[in-house]
């Protein structure tokens, strides 16, 4: 008899828990939910670039590319970064293609960090943060925001500079879950810290073009001293509707691109390349797709909270992105993820609880709930509410 095998999993692989945010969209299959937990839209990506897409996979562009992203590519997000973002970055030695945002958050926490490393995670905040964190061994140093705004002043950087320096800051802007759209006079005290206590700053805006009620997006990287030590990650999951397509991209220094690079080169070789191929359309889309895709969302954003006011929840407007986080006491569960359990069985809407968006153990009793979702299902969401709530 062969004996059973004993593992002996790594402790890295034993830090990461499981994704809230994934489970809560496998049980919603289950109970028959609707799904308001994960990020990604149910509605059709955008025509011209599945046409491009598949134009590229018959034309058999189905091979690796360049590791560091199609030229045309690069070229494409260059242009991007100094039309939308006051960059001005160089294509050929500062911009990385890889699978998603995702992959460019691992990647800038790989070339920056030691085990040990502290890294400033402001909170609520993404939950891959943390386990990010863990894979990479560096220690996430959580700074509260308060809501309804999650105003980042002095005091709070104060907070999270206290004792031995940071190594790097994780600025998420727009934030998932809260919404926040960062500020300029927030963004510059971020980066006088960064700057006097010779720390990195890492920028996920991957939500950069989801913005509401005139809200203006700015890139940390663009202040002023900031090029040089920060990593801009981005990718066109959330603007163009596809998160199936993994497909995200690093801004970065010449110095810390060429690290960030040999690290992509033997994570994932290259991004999917057809898809790379299909990018470049993407890149090139009007100024109105921008403008239509800020109007479709905000219509759904003002929807489902006007919905969840009326049942009793007290949300948060988010300026940017697409999420709702709101408090969850109406429920009258004793936590978070009792709440989402009882909203799955009594109304049938899945929601995300708010355990992995703040630091473990943290107790609360709050939801996120995402309104990427078509007409019909946020309609057939506010029914179930309202008829849950005894309001329809
Ligand atoms: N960052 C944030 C804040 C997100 O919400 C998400 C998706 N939920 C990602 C990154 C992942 O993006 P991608 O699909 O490009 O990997």
């Amino acid at each position: 008899m062969v004996p059973p095998v004993k593992h002996r999993l790594s402790e890295r692989a034993r830090a990461v828990v499981p994704s809230l945010i994934r489970d809560a969209s496998r049980y919603c299959d289950e109970l028959g939910a609707l799904n308001l937990a994960q990020g990604l839209p149910d509605f059709a990506a955008p025509a011209f670039l599945k046409e491009a897409a598949q134009r590229a996979i018959a034309a058999d562009r189905n091979q690796y590319c360049d590791p560091w992203g199609l030229a045309q590519l690069r070229e494409a997000i260059a242009a991007k970064c100094a039309r939308d973002n006051a960059l001005a970055v160089d294509p050929a030695t500062q911009v990385t293609v890889c699978c998603g945002a995702t992959e460019g958050l691992n990647l800038a926490l790989m070339a920056l960090l030691d085990p040990g490393d502290e890294v400033v995670v402001f909170s609520p905040f993404y939950e891959n943060y943390r386990p990010n964190l863990a894979t990479v061994e560096a220690k996430p140093r959580y700074v509260p925001l308060s809501a309804p705004d999650w105003r980042v002043d002095e005091a709070v950087l104060e907070r999270a500079f206290a004792g031995t320096a940071p190594r790097a800051v994780i600025v998420n802007n727009p934030a998932n879950p809260t919404g926040k759209v960062w500020s300029r006079q927030e963004l510059e005290l971020v980066a006088r810290y960064c700057e006097r206590y010779d720390a990195y700053a890492i920028t996920d805006e991957i939500y950069e073009y989801i913005l509401y009620d005139g809200a203006e997006h700015i890139s940390l990287a663009a202040l002023a001293g900031m090029a040089e030590r920060t990593v801009t990650v981005s990718g066109l999951s959330k603007t163009f509707c596809v998160t199936g397509w993994r497909l995200g991209y690093v801004i970065a220094s010449e110095p810390l691109t060429a690290a960030i690079r040999r690290l992509h080169d033997f994570l994932t070789i290259c991004a999917p390349a057809p898809m790379q191929h299909a990018a470049v359309a993407a890149l090139e889309a009007p100024a109105d797709y921008y403008a239509d895709l800020r109007r479709l969302y905000q219509a759904k954003r003002d929807r489902l909270v006007t919905a969840l006011y009326r049942s009793g929840f007290e949300p948060v407007r988010p300026a940017g992105a697409y999420y709702v986080w709101t408090d969850a006491g109406v429920l009258g569960a004793k936590n978070a993820l009792e709440a989402a359990g009882r909203l799955a069985i009594e109304a049938g809407i899945a929601a995300v609880p708010g355990d992995c968006f703040l630091p473990p153990g943290h107790p609360n009793c709050n939801l996120r709930f995402c309104y990427a979702k078509s007409d019909q299902t946020l309609a057939a969401a506010v029914e179930r509410l309202d008829r849950w709530s005894g309001h329809g």
